[in-house]
């Protein structure tokens, strides 16, 4: 069988690139690769920190810091710190409307529907642009670490993320040079991480609960054969490790008797609070007791903090916590055993109260927090990263086709075979036929688009399937195969069955296609949707009675003895008013006058027509070389 691998913008073959797995977090983020050497995936650090805070800050004089650089800020400058960007990604003002008055910076106050902006030092940001500054930091990080320059990455978001925030992330990306080759849910990259979904015989379901700073995520996942799908997911994306350090310092300013509506209207000492509040809850995760000491106004204050203080003053939000857990199992519709393995994921799961609550809910003894819970959804992207580097080649990833794919028959007419939005990978088989008697060669084009008309789609390329022994049109069964693998290589097979001819070409669907000009092709698609489906429809019925022209045309050559003079006469009439008819645009005239001619015909070419002239006055035909 021969085989042809385009690369459609060149032809060439190129070389691999270092391919990163970014967790863009709440509160951080993070990049990972896999070790050349063993095959295991680890967190790139730079100076000893392999975390960058997901925080900007916008210098009066013009300089942006990132990450760590940024973080004091929130102390001495809280209103030019940006956090929590990812809460804003995607989202319009209307959306957060009931959070606005929580951040630190001020959010342009604008009650449409638009994109939220943020105005720092008179100009204005949208959370795409600032999610960019910190994976531009994070790209040129791994390129000082790594020596080399990185354009592509795999960008992990959480399971609930909607189009637009999807979107968004990928956006993002771009805008900080990164070409993203896929957005993979932070679920999926954690049970990645620990090797859950890599053996294609396995099949699980999981539990993945996710406690960050900011936000807590349930989701229940099932992977069939290596391919991943999302039961449920539940959450509250106000939850989180900060609630547990402002429940720390709500139960402080009891103790010492401190009104926390002044201390929060003082914006850089309840950041200090809260910042050594959080200190103390990082300590608590590995002993009983903490010797604190706090200077509020003026007054030191020197106490010991108990694990039992710290449990009791948590204990309300990690309840919220197994709520959700509970709506996610319940809509997941799975039982608590069904559950094969719980998947920790997120800083605020070194707690050990979370720990236990977590096994207890889930009646497990044992749950995943072996690796660092701040770097597992990084390490799965990198690993997510090696599978479409290639590396790992008989892995299924679930992914959608943001177009669909399909080739174009009789009258330029698009005929899809993976619809967009299709899982991926994906094979689809559809049976063709020629329209022509001793048909040779045929062309199968390929085109990638949702306009009805091949000429309006993208042409990604075209094969021909040569050597069909000589039948009738009609005769011949082209069985026309797509398989769209998980790395988004399209392989088209097209084999006559009768007699085993069979032809295959490879190709990359969205080669050199930009997300926007995807974006630019559905649009016109719904645009010309309505010109589009005419076009079709007389596309349609002109393919139709071309069809029937040559087939009356062959049959008054084959059977004039056995018509009579009048039969051949009137078939010819009929068969000249519909070939002019043809060359005109009214549908309804063609089909009428085609009509006209089937039903004069059809009593004595039921009596004189094989079968194969009767099949091939039906289906679907392809052109004619
Ligand atoms: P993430 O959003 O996953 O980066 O989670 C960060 C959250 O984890 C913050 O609220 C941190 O305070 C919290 N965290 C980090 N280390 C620990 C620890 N050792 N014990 C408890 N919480 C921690």
């Amino acid at each position: 069988m021969a085989r042809i691998s385009i690369n459609i913008k060149d032809g060439s073959v190129k070389k691999a690139d270092t391919i990163i797995g970014i967790d863009l977090g709440t509160t951080n983020s993070l990049v990972a690769i896999i070790d050349s050497v063993n095959g295991l995936p680890y967190c790139l650090s730079k100076s000893d920190a392999t975390i960058v805070p997901s925080i900007l800050y916008f210098n009066p004089n013009g300089e942006i810091k990132v990450g760590n650089a940024a973080k004091p800020h929130l102390i001495t400058d809280p209103q030019n710190t940006i956090y929590s960007i990812k809460r804003l990604l995607g989202r319009s003002y209307t959306d957060i409307q009931a959070h606005a008055n929580s951040y630190g910076y001020r959010i342009i106050e604008d009650e449409t529907k638009a994109m939220i902006r943020v105005e720092m030092n008179g100009k204005f940001y949208n959370p795409i642009e600032l999610s960019a500054f910190i994976l531009k930091a994070l790209k040129e990080n791994a390129e000082a670490v790594l020596n080399t320059k990185i354009k592509k990455a795999v960008i992990t978001v959480p399971a609930y993320f909607n189009d637009s925030q999807r979107q968004a992330t990928r956006d993002a990306g771009k805008i900080a040079g990164l070409d993203v080759l896929r957005i993979v849910n932070e679920p999926t990259a954690a049970s990645l991480a620990y090797g859950i979904g890599l053996n294609k015989d396995e099949n699980k379901c999981i539990a993945v609960y996710d406690l960050g700073g900011g936000t807590f995520d349930i989701t229940i996942l099932r992977i069939e054969q290596g391919v991943f799908e999302v039961l449920a997911t539940n959450g509250d994306t106000y939850t989180g490790g900060d609630d547990f350090d402002r429940a720390i310092v709500m139960q402080w300013c009891q103790k010492f008797e401190l009104s926390i509506e002044t201390i929060e209207k003082n914006k850089s000492l309840y950041q200090s609070i809260r910042l050594q509040a959080e200190h103390v809850k990082k300590q608590l995760s590995s002993n009983n007791e903490v010797d604190c000491e706090l200077e509020i106004e003026g007054n030191k204050h020197q106490f010991k903090y108990t694990i039992e203080e710290f449990n009791s003053a948590i204990s309300s939000i990690v309840l919220r916590t197994i709520e959700c857990c509970k709506m996610a199992v319940r809509d997941a519709e799975v039982g608590l055993t069904d559950i094969n393995e719980i998947v920790m994921v997120g800083g605020s799961t070194r707690v050990p109260a979370v720990v236990n609550a977590v096994k207890a809910f889930f009646k497990k003894d044992q749950v995943h927090n072996e690796l660092n819970p701040d770097e597992v959804v990084a390490l799965g992207a990198a690993i997510e990263a090696d599978i479409l580097a290639g590396n790992r080649k008989d892995l299924l990833l679930l992914d959608v086709t943001p177009l669909s794919l399909g080739i174009e028959t009789a009258g330029g007419l698009m005929d899809t075979i993976i619809p967009r939005n299709s899982k991926v990978p994906q094979l689809v088989g559809r049976q063709y036929t020629t329209s022509v008697d001793g048909q040779a060669n045929l062309k199968i084009a390929i085109y990638q688009g949702e306009r009805e008309m091949v000429e309006d789609n993208r042409k990604l390329g075209e094969f021909i399937l040569s050597g069909i022994p000589a039948m009738p049109a009609g005769f011949p069964k082209i069985d026309i195969q797509f398989l769209l693998n998980a790395d988004g290589i399209l392989k088209v097979n097209a084999t006559e069955l009768r007699s085993n001819t069979s032809q295959t070409i490879s190709i990359v669907p969205q080669y050199g296609l930009t997300d926007t000009e995807v974006e630019q092709m559905l649009l016109a698609s719904f645009q010309n949707a309505e010109q589009d489906m005419q076009n079709r429809l007389l596309a349609e019925s002109r393919t139709e009675a071309e069809q029937l022209i040559y087939q009356c045309q062959k049959l008054i050559q084959a059977n004039a003895v056995l018509l009579t003079e009048m039969e051949i006469k009137e078939t010819e009439h009929l068969l000249n008013e519909l070939r002019e008819v043809i060359k005109g645009n009214n549908r309804d005239t063609i089909n009428e006058q085609t009509e006209r001619l089937n039903d004069y015909t059809r009593p004595f070419a039921e009596r004189l027509m094989d079968t194969a002239i009767g099949n091939a006055l039906t289906g679907k035909k392809l052109d004619a070389l």
